[in-house]
């Protein structure tokens, strides 16, 4: 079977973006105002997925659009993005009250809208804004301060991702140091892009590549 084209994929989203702007799966839908489905180009190379949408978000139905997300938008322009360019998304798709933590119930329920959307847009690199975004994507209880920065590689939507952790912006507007690590780590993102799309998890590597990879055996003379 042929796989979807980026046309089909992109009907897919509206649909799915139809879906969840009635969701009522928890209890987050009787305090919101807007859902917050995401946006941008819906056949990126590059998401970003953030936590839950704030204030100005839930009004406005659109995701980072605060001074997060003002943040955002400069650390993407300085390493020659746009936001159309990519797609911005978040762990949970409806505001928590008084901008709590996500619920781990909250973040189970919604997990299926975000894969999905993974696997329609099909980036080639995913970079998680923060702590709840990267435990939820690397499946790992490892804190953002001691990934972010190195791209992972994970399966996810049926492909093989990069992963790469980063700061959440609204850190680094609490703090220069996380800022300038944020922007260090930006500036690794376009070379980041240009790398060949991963081998699936537990593939083996051709053997023209295997070989490059190995150093030169020393020389074994036949008679000694
Ligand atoms: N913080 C987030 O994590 N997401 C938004 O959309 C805005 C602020």
């Amino acid at each position: 079977m042929q796989p979807p084209s980026a046309e089909e994929r992109r009907d897919d989203l509206v649909e799915l973006y139809r879906e969840a702007s009635g969701c009522v799966l928890c209890p987050l839908h009787e305090s919101r105002t807007r859902v917050v489905f995401g946006a941008g180009n819906a056949d990126a190379d590059l998401m970003f997925v953030g936590e839950a949408p704030g204030m100005n978000e839930d009004l406005q139905g659109l995701p980072f659009v605060g001074r997060a997300g003002k943040l955002l938008d400069q650390l993407l322009g300085e390493v020659g993005f746009a936001r159309g360019d990519v797609f911005i998304t978040n762990v949970l798709l409806c505001r928590p009250p008084g901008n709590r933590d996500p619920q781990p119930d909250e973040i189970d329920t919604c997990k299926p809208y975000l894969h999905r959307k993974i696997e329609l847009i099909q980036p080639k690199v995913i970079c998680t804004l923060g702590n709840f975004a990267t435990k939820l994507i690397t499946r790992s209880n490892r804190g953002i301060s001691g990934v972010h920065g190195s791209p992972q590689v994970h399966e996810l939507g049926g492909r093989t991702v990069r992963v790469y952790p980063l700061y959440h912006p609204a850190a680094a507007l609490r703090s220069t140091g996380t800022l300038e690590e944020l922007r260090a780590d930006f500036a690794r993102l376009p070379a980041l892009l240009t790398e060949p799309a991963p081998l699936p998890i537990g593939a083996v590597a051709p053997m023209a590549a295997v070989a490059a990879a190995q150093p030169e055996p020393p020389q074994i003379g036949l008679f000694e």
